[in-house]
């Protein structure tokens, strides 16, 4: 009965950002992609499922999950794609419950890029949104990885559009001034935040 607070946002958009602010304060941050990382370790029986199905050529040479390889091979093909949801997607789920349960801050918050996408967004109580304008989002992108403005379009074309995603959001931050700026407006959510949990465990 814990309050969840789900932070999404396209790439670039601020959402390490942002969820470093909600941690200075205090707040456990459960990560969607840290998780989706764990769930194929080596040694998990989801890493050995993989190997069966794709064949080592999945696998590094350090018994890790080759992601690159695994990439081409569902981008290329739609059933293997469903077939590698199908095994992943309620393990991360649990995973993130797992981690969510763990929280001992007042409230928590799940910080996914996935979030509205697929069911992620049944964990939450609240879904706010980074929202950030293109061009800024492309130059901090660009910044940030030194890939092209081409490649960065194709990652913003490939995601839920930006006012598809303002609609379903709770609270939207613009994140297009200064760092200091962003911190005021967490700040300012936090102290909401804080009422909102107080109110649900009274
Ligand atoms: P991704 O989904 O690609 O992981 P993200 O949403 O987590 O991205 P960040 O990594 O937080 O985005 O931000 C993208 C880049 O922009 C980073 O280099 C970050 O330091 C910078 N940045 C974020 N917010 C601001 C801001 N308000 N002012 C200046 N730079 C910022």
């Amino acid at each position: 009965n814990k309050f969840v607070v789900g932070v999404t946002g396209g790439i670039g958009s601020g959402k390490t950002a942002a969820t470093d602010r909600f941690q200075s304060l205090g707040i456990t941050v459960v990560d969607a992609d840290l998780a989706s990382r764990v769930v194929v370790e080596s040694g998990r029986p989801a890493l050995k499922a993989i190997e069966e199905h794709f064949g080592s050529g999945v696998i590094a040479p350090d018994g890790q999950l080759d992601r690159r390889a695994l990439r081409e091979i569902v981008f290329a093909d739609p059933d293997e794609r469903k077939w590698l949801e199908r095994l992943t997607h309620p393990l991360i789920a649990q995973e993130i419950l797992s981690q969510i349960q763990s929280s001992t801050s007042p409230y928590t918050i799940l910080v996914s890029p996935l979030l509205l996408e697929g069911n992620q967004h049944q964990m939450v109580d609240r879904i706010l949104v980074i929202d950030v304008p293109q061009d800024i989002q492309i130059n901090r992108t660009i910044r940030r990885d030194t890939t092209t403005e081409a490649g960065v379009k194709a990652i913003i074309a490939a995601q839920m559009q930006r006012q598809q995603r303002c609609e379903k959001a709770d609270d939207i931050i613009v994140n297009d001034k200064d760092l200091a700026s962003l911190h005021e407006a967490i700040d300012r959510l936090h102290t909401t935040y804080l009422d909102m949990a107080n109110a649900r465990h009274k």
